[in-house]
């Protein structure tokens, strides 16, 4: 089936590596992009112009850590002055009321600010950075007082979901409009420290049943997104909306991928803004060709009814798990993989004395 391809909703602008922060879920690859490899600050300038152009409608500056760049108040600017519509992607360690302002001032409509526990002792451990919970808090009440609205994202695994009832107090506390609790996903740093990350069944029967609980006290007050984790799911989700649809990446070094993740399948060919348009690496980028559309999909995907809802799930997933890209995403049930998704789940969800390895340049 020959699909038609529509302009991109949105796009990941990943404008650094660089991070103060060590989360071991991170999903930047694990050779992370050097400063000296980093876009300047008039190749951003153009790429934002280009995805003007090409009718997208989104930028998420993302990184890493975007507001270690002195430029990203220009880059802000900029995207406001073409229509895109701006949201900050940020730990909030490096954001001070003076910072927060110039985004404002330039145009920055949302914040999506992450956190890695409900208290100081968690959350700085597992950022890896002293003081860094405290910190957000602080941040999340500026952001408050400016009445810009916020997203929190916690990402939650084996050391954290135990938390998730207070996860969600605190989200309420700082006035958030939503709260993603999003379950670590295995690509990158994620997949590396997998078996001291994972949580097991029990804790996730707890955590989605406090979170079905907040859903119904919190309606009207909080939106909170939560999707059971891969291993333990019966569908995959529809990654990226499927793969070249609605988003598009561009890491630090200017490569477009589309999906963060996208890197670490191997034999895909990726293409720099430095080289082509933005417009002919959407349409015709071979990576973005690769898996587009229905026509790539093997059995079950094929035949299914459910093919054109989740797209096969996720490409990233299916490389790692099979060792085949163009395999159906073993979460689904149908897959004929789905039982070593299970048995990985079941072994490695054990608690272990092995510690994680942060993440590190
Ligand atoms: S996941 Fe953690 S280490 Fe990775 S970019 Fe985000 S804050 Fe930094
Ligand atoms: S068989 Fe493929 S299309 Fe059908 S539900 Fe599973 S992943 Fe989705």
């Amino acid at each position: 089936m020959t699909v038609s391809i529509e302009p991109p909703l949105a796009m990941l602008a990943e404008i650094t590596h660089r991070c103060p922060l060590r989360c071991p879920y991170c999903s930047n690859p694990l050779e992370l992009s050097k400063r000296s490899h980093e876009l300047s600050t008039k190749v951003w300038l153009n790429i934002l112009d280009e995805a003007s152009e090409l009718g997208i409608l989104q930028v998420h500056f993302s990184g890493g850590e975007p507001t270690v760049r002195d430029d990203l108040t220009v880059l802000i600017k900029h995207a406001e002055k073409k229509g895109l519509y701006s949201n900050l992607i940020t730990s909030g360690v490096l954001i001070d009321k003076s910072k927060l302002d110039s985004f404002i001032d330039s145009g920055l409509q949302h914040i999506q600010l992450s956190i890695q526990g409900a208290d100081s002792e968690v959350g700085d451990y597992i950022g890896g950075f002293p003081g860094g919970h405290q910190k957000k808090l602080e941040v999340a009440q500026l952001i408050h007082d400016v009445d810009l609205p916020l997203t929190l994202n916690a990402v939650v695994h084996r050391h954290n979901i135990g938390q998730i009832k207070k996860i969600i107090n605190l989200a309420e506390k700082l006035h958030a409009q939503r709260l993603e609790v999003a379950n670590v996903q295995y690509y990158g740093w994620g997949f590396f420290n997998r078996k001291n990350l994972l949580p097991t069944r029990e804790q996730l029967m707890e955590a989605t049943e406090e979170v079905n609980k907040a859903r119904d006290r919190l309606k009207g007050k909080l939106v909170i997104d939560y999707v059971v984790p891969d291993y333990y799911a019966r569908r995959p989700k529809a990654c990226m909306g499927g793969w070249g649809r609605r988003f598009l990446n561009i890491n630090p070094a200017g490569y477009v991928l589309p999906c963060h993740a996208a890197e670490t399948i191997p034999g895909l060919r990726f293409e720099r803004v430095t080289d082509k348009s933005l417009s002919e690496i959407w349409y015709h980028g071979s990576a973005f060709e690769a898996f587009r559309g229905t026509d790539w999909m093997p059995a079950p995907c094929s035949t299914c009814d459910r093919k054109e809802i989740d797209w096969g799930g996720c490409r990233c997933q299916a490389a790692a798990i099979t060792g085949r890209p163009d395999a159906t995403d073993p979460a689904c049930e149908l897959s004929p993989d789905h039982g070593s998704m299970n048995s990985i789940a079941q072994n490695e969800s054990k608690p272990s004395q092995e510690q994680f390895q942060y993440r590190r340049m």
